[in-house]
């Protein structure tokens, strides 16, 4: 069959969803309104957001060089065209194995729901997850790859490292009570620990102090006690207090899932960081892709020859 991608039975395969689903939200910076609609999308389409909202539909893939503006946020750009705040749903999509899909948006920036990926697992399980007649392909890393950022104190570093299997390493350091009394670093194998139950349900969190600053720089405008951890200087200000012991460190992972899932495919990797944010992860996801001697892309034939977090169980998931 000329043309046709073989498939081989036990092969690991692409996943999109079943069918169509909508939800609508507020934009956390924004502050606008927004439907979302989450569509099937055909073998090797990626993920590609759609601004419905225009005269004309833009498309703008999910890609790291699509990438504009990092403050606060990660930010698709393509002209003067913005999908603002794409990391936690691509977090929620990395999190599920969903290689294609289409999101319609009716504003500039995905909704923040609860702040964390929880709410876009449980959209994207409502909708059914479908396995399609094509190989997964995942970006194997094969050389390790670092970015560095300021010095002493202030020393920010992110980088990538060969490893068989998907894994998170990360140190924060907020000099800030609330937060100092959690723990400051956390590590996640996905061979042994699932996606869903230990990050997913991780909130953004913010401080009160700043919020005048970034509302006048026209950030944090939609950002709430309902879709975020919110400190003042001594404490954090939700009267339920935190979903995770180590929530914040545990959401510098979500954030960083969500901005790696940018680079295409799912990393075969380990990501180690200190202090590292949306801007330094483009920056490494851009890095790693630049260095085309430093990965290669792979498919498994089957769940028992895949690393762990990707095999049979999808721990990942
Ligand atoms: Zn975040």
């Amino acid at each position: 069959m000329a043309g046709a991608t073989l498939i081989r039975q036990n092969m690991l395969r692409q996943r999109t969803i079943q069918r169509s689903i909508s939800t609508k939200g507020v934009g956390l910076h924004s502050g606008r309104r927004v439907d979302i609609t989450l569509r099937p999308a055909a073998p090797d389409t990626g993920i590609v957001f759609h601004r419905v909202d225009l005269p004309e539909v833009v498309d703008l893939p999910a890609q790291a060089n699509q990438v504009g503006d990092t403050r606060m946020a990660s930010v698709l750009q393509q002209g003067n065209v913005r999908v603002s705040t794409v990391e936690h749903l691509m977090s929620a999509l990395a999190g599920l194995g969903i290689d294609n899909l289409h999101i319609d948006l009716t504003a500039e920036e995905v909704p923040i729901m609860d702040g964390s990926a929880g709410t876009f697992v449980y959209l994207l399980r409502s909708a059914g997850l479908q396995e399609q007649a094509a190989p997964k392909k995942f970006l194997r890393v094969l050389k390790t790859v670092e970015v560095r950022e300021g010095e002493g104190d202030a020393l920010k570093w992110a980088r990538l490292e060969p490893y068989d299997g998907y894994a998170f390493s990360f140190s924060i350091d907020f000099h800030h009570p609330a937060i100092d009394s959690t723990a400051n670093f956390a590590e996640v194998d996905f061979a042994t620990d699932s996606y869903v139950k230990t990050i997913a349900r991780a909130r953004t969190f913010g401080f009160a102090s700043e919020v005048e600053a970034l509302r006048a720089a026209g950030l944090a405008r939609g950002g709430s006690l309902d879709n975020a951890i919110v400190m003042d200087e001594y404490r954090v200000l939700n009267s339920d207090g935190l979903r995770y012991e180590d929530e914040f460190v545990k959401h510098k992972i979500l954030d960083a899932i969500g901005d790696l899932y940018l680079i295409g495919k799912p990393l075969v990797a380990r990501y180690v960081a200190c202090k590292s944010g949306h801007a330094l992860n483009n920056k490494l996801a851009r890095e790693l892709l630049a260095r085309q001697d430093a990965w290669e892309i792979v498919s498994y034939e089957s769940a028992a020859t895949a690393p762990k977090a990707f095999g049979q169980e999808w721990k990942f998931a």
